[in-house]
């Protein structure tokens, strides 16, 4: 993969990650703390009520979805600054550039991603 494509990939991915930390802050987690992804800060807001309730699962499954893809750019970030970024964690092959266009976080080639 040549500089400016890898460049590009990382401002892709770097704007999905602080989108990502602006949605988790609105929801009311704190992206900055590992404890409070899993939102222990959620609560305080909620009173004790069965809507209340119903709704603080929604917002739970939106923070866990919103960390779950977090996490997969983190990654993906982190693989860049190793220098593994856009080959397969699995067979080791070279993930094809029209992939990692699509979906710059992609840490698995599309054979490894399918199986
Ligand atoms: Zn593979």
């Amino acid at each position: 993969m040549d500089t400016d494509t890898r460049q590009r990939l990382r401002a892709t991915l770097e704007a999905q990650q602080e989108d990502l930390v602006s949605e988790l802050r609105a929801l009311g987690a704190d992206p900055d703390s590992d404890k409070v992804r899993q939102l222990d800060s959620v609560d305080d807001n909620f009173a004790d009520s069965a809507s209340a309730t119903a709704e603080r699962a929604e917002k739970l499954a939106l923070i866990a979805q919103a960390n779950e893809r977090l996490a997969d750019i983190e990654h993906a970030l982190a693989r860049m600054h190793e220098g593994s970024y856009g080959t397969c964690e699995r067979c080791g092959d070279a993930i094809s550039p029209s992939r990692l266009e699509a979906r710059p976080m992609s840490v698995l080639c599309v054979e490894c991603a399918a199986a």
